[in-house]
């Protein structure tokens, strides 16, 4: 009930702020070409060729635009089946001395199978929204973070293993994450923003409740801004409560949010965990309105 009260008058204030002009150089076309890139690369679930490829891509791409780069490897017993998975989260760090830092992250990695899919359930999926999405944006935020450097210290994380488990198995989802909050990369971030399905062509995003009550005036701030600048895509609403890579990071008492468009293409979410996840599925338009609006906050910061 509060957060209703909380958002109603939220958009009434809003109606006072006068737009911004915060435009950056978020290269959405260059963006979008990554999350093809990535899609091309086939299904990357664990230790599979298609993830062997976008490794070396990530590896590529980051490397030369940050001030530090880390593949931070780890293995762990295959719940599913007789072998060890291998596991890496990309760590790109832009100014890592800097004690006042944000972590901007999303999930490289896409499911081993596709439970709601009508003819395939059991075949992996390439998650051209539910995996590439994410990273497409924090791959172009780093180049512009490159060219044009935020206040605070920036670590862009690509976690592995996110979406491993079966249905209902949630100990076997966040394997990245769930490392990383164990072994992180100090100075530790104070904030950490998630992108987690970002590319609908048909973007609505509302807010997670878990994501509200870490920090509700991130989510605020973000949710304003995205509409000040004249993306409808972000609305003042209460949407699904999200399971997510923000999660092992607020059990740490770290603020986290999960930017993340739960109704894939509508509200049935009938694109999600199929093989309809695809990029024609997907816009440079949504990247857009995300990595835009993601930022000019960074750099009001
Ligand atoms: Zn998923």
């Amino acid at each position: 009930m509060n957060i209703i009260k909380i958002i109603l008058m939220l958009s009434i204030s809003s109606c006072w702020l006068s737009p911004v002009a915060a435009q950056t150089d978020f290269d959405s076309e260059r963006a979008f070409e990554d999350l093809v890139a990535q899609c091309d690369f086939g299904p990357r679930e664990p230790n599979s060729k298609g993830a062997e490829a976008a490794l070396k891509f990530y590896r590529d791409t980051l490397e030369p635009l940050a001030d530090e780069f880390h593949l931070q490897n780890f293995l762990q017993d295959d719940p599913y089946g007789d072998r060890q998975l291998k596991l890496t989260n990309v760590i790109a760090r832009f100014q890592p001395e800097k004690t006042q830092r944000i972590i901007l992250c999303a999930h490289w990695d896409t499911r081993p199978r596709a439970e709601y899919d009508e003819y395939f359930p059991n075949k992996a999926m390439i998650g051209a929204n539910d995996g590439a999405s994410g990273v497409a944006v924090l791959l172009e935020i780093a180049r512009q973070l490159q060219n044009a450097p935020v206040n605070p210290g920036i670590d862009i994380i690509l976690f592995d293993g996110e979406d491993y488990g079966k249905s209902g198995d949630l100990q076997y989802y966040l394997l990245g994450s769930r490392y990383y909050v164990n072994h992180p990369y100090p100075p530790l971030a104070q904030q950490v923003i998630l992108l987690d399905m970002v590319g609908d062509a048909e973007l609505t995003i509302k807010v997670d409740p878990v994501s509200y009550r870490s920090a509700p005036r991130l989510i605020e701030e973000i949710w304003l801004l995205g509409a000040e600048i004249g993306y409808d895509q972000f609305q003042l609403q209460v949407g699904s409560s999200m399971y997510d890579d923000h999660v092992p990071f607020i059990e740490k008492g770290i603020p986290a949010i999960d930017i993340i468009d739960f109704e894939y293409p509508g509200a049935d979410n009938k694109y999600w965990h199929t093989h309809d996840d695809t990029p024609d599925h997907c816009s440079p338009e949504s990247l857009d309105a995300v990595g835009n609006t993601l930022l000019s906050w960074l750099y009001q910061q």
